[in-house]
């Protein structure tokens, strides 16, 4: 790749809104002049993770994660340096040269020929679904199910034709390796030329970036699986991914709540309602890595499952992994066993809108669970009912939550609930298992002096200039102040003298993360002057007490001469030496 020259860069990150970007994939709440929220690089329900505009950088307190917005790409979406920049351009606005593209490792290469061929085929796909004859059923179905033409195109839905050659032979001309084609998920494991979506209406699965991953198609006519899912590969990750999440990103933000509905016309039907909140767990149980995706943006999340039995049983074991991520879990009741798509198609968008406001709490939906599924009226139906809890209590952080929780359990049940409580606190001393440890930081950075005055420096990069005039860097001592002293030279010739830019510089990552650390804790911000002022004229007396050895050392050496000028350089250090002293008892 060409190198993108220096000056683009900091055009591109000058004109980044680090908060704008980060608060498109974290949800972010003002805190004086900081923002905070849970960090989406480690598990953790009290944030930890702090963007500080005013200085370009995000910082995780808990898992040691920072640096400026490019960095938050490169980490969040994987993305190389210059991506995350060309990224940043095109947010800002900013152009930047597309160089030749970088010579990646083979897994790099997989992936993005995938990303490739899916975006391709679901070009394909929805484009025989908007113009083939044989589509028309699949056309009808929607138009039927309530779907108009701009939901139909937003989604990108698709259709894939009956004939079972036509995948093989429309990509065998594209140029793919049968190999590749093998690994893309496309065809049956064991028929390589079998397509898996035939004669279907399809469904792309996007990431949350909105490039399509994966598909799901739905049966128009003949034998087989109603729905058809496509499997893992090395792009898709079904435990990751929601479907509709990035079309539902936005909404789910500023509503701060998420509808988690079953199926693709689910999703799809709520979005049609102009209820645009709504995601699909994609045929599996819902998984704490798709809790912890949605818990970044909203706090709320409202289950919208089927009311049949397989439907209630599979909320039932969606609320603990809700509550374990810290997310506040509703359940919306769906009238006579109907799904959204249904009431959508029978009733009208009015009718979905009035069902949403019908939602009860997990507490609520489990004692109703409990009471349909036991005889709380005898001595084993209580027991029963009380072991079905165990998992809700265990999930909550909180004690006090823990408490009511059981509180309001215990009286549906008619037991007491103390004697709940004890139960529980029983069960969870016979288990095993302990609760994860959290994760382990780098140990800290042990501060010198010298280093703190660097450290002071770099978060306040305008009094670099003192510095240098009166300190050089073969005067430093500590390693680790030498290393920000020279990220602070470069970034002062380069003229970018902001933190975000200089932690960039630093090689060492415990060094980074100290740095960042110290800049987003605020710690430098009160009299940065005095700070500096101290650390130089402690500097300068390390350098004069050490010219001072030198010359003790010399004293009894050579001619009356040179003792006679070693004495009076001598005299000349212990004066400087005492004003040092004198300015810094000034102080108050
Ligand atoms: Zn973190």
């Amino acid at each position: 790749m060409g190198k993108i020259p220096e000056s683009t860069i900091q055009a591109v990150m000058e004109r980044t809104d680090i908060v704008a970007v980060i608060g498109e994939h974290v949800r972010l709440t003002r805190a004086g002049k900081e923002y905070k929220g849970l960090c989406p690089f480690h598990g953790e329900r009290t944030p930890s993770f702090f963007v500080v505009p005013e200085k370009g950088i995000f910082y995780c307190f808990g898992c040691g994660k920072g640096g400026n917005a490019a960095r938050f790409l490169m980490e969040f979406e994987k993305l190389s340096y210059p991506e995350a920049i060309r990224e940043l351009g095109a947010k800002s606005g900013v152009v930047v040269e597309q160089g030749q593209p970088e010579i990646s490792d083979g897994a790099d290469r997989e992936r993005n020929d995938l990303f490739e061929l899916y975006d391709r085929l679901s070009q394909t796909f929805a484009w025989m679904l908007e113009t083939q004859a044989a589509a028309g059923q699949a056309r009808e179905l929607l138009l039927k199910r309530g779907i108009g033409d701009a939901v139909r195109k937003d989604f990108r839905l698709g259709y894939a034709p009956a004939d079972h050659s036509w995948l093989a032979g429309f990509l065998g001309k594209k140029g793919y390796s049968p190999e590749f084609l093998a690994s893309s998920g496309l065809f049956s494991s064991r028929h390589p030329d079998w397509p898996l979506f035939a004669d279907r209406l399809v469904f792309p699965i996007m990431d949350s970036r909105g490039r399509c991953v994966s598909f799901g198609g739905r049966l128009l006519s003949g034998d087989g699986p109603k729905y058809l899912n496509g499997p893992e590969t090395p792009i898709y990750h079904k435990q990751d991914n929601l479907f509709a999440f990035d079309r539902a990103k936005d909404a789910i933000r500023a509503s701060n709540s998420a509808i988690i509905s079953e199926g693709y016309m689910d999703a799809i039907s709520f979005h049609a309602a102009g209820i645009k909140n709504a995601v699909a767990s994609l045929g599996t149980a819902f998984t704490d890595r798709q809790a912890k995706l949605l818990r970044r943006l909203a706090e709320v999340a409202i289950f919208a499952l089927d009311a049949d039995e397989a439907g209630q049983n599979a909320i039932a074991r969606a609320l603990p992994v809700a509550i374990r991520a810290g997310i506040d879990p509703q359940v919306a009741l769906l009238p006579g066993g109907k799904d959204p798509s249904e009431i959508l198609e029978n009733e009208g968008s009015e009718a979905l809108h009035k069902v949403m406001e019908f939602t009860i709490n997990a507490g609520d939906f489990l004692i109703r669970r409990a009471r349909l599924l036991f005889d709380v009226s005898t001595l084993e139906g209580k027991a029963k009912a009380v072991d079905f809890f165990m998992p809700y209590g265990e999930a909550f952080e909180s004690e006090i939550k823990r408490d009511s929780f059981f509180e309001i359990t215990a009286r549906a049940l008619l037991v007491s609930p103390s004697s709940l409580r004890a139960d529980f606190v029983n069960k969870r001393r016979s288990a095993t298992s302990g609760t994860p440890l959290p994760q382990n930081r780098d140990e800290q950075v042990r501060r010198s002096r010298e280093l703190t005055l660097m450290l002071a420096v770099a978060v306040h990069g305008s009094f670099f200039q003192k510095v240098r005039s009166q300190l050089k860097l073969e005067d430093i001592e500590d390693r680790r102040a030498r290393e920000v002293f020279i990220a602070l030279e470069e970034c002062f010739r380069a003229e970018t003298m902001d933190v975000a830019n200089i932690t960039e510089r630093i090689g060492a990552s415990d060094l980074r993360i100290a740095l960042l650390e110290a800049a987003a804790s605020g710690e430098f911000d009160e009299h940065p002057e005095r700070l500096v002022e101290d650390g130089l004229a402690n500097a300068r007396k390390r350098g004069l007490e050490k010219r001072l050895g030198r010359i003790l050392e010399r004293l009894g050496e050579g001619g009356v001469a040179e003792i006679q000028e070693l004495l009076t350089e001598k005299m000349h250090l212990d004066e400087e030496l005492a004003k040092l002293k004198d300015e810094r008892d000034e102080r108050p």
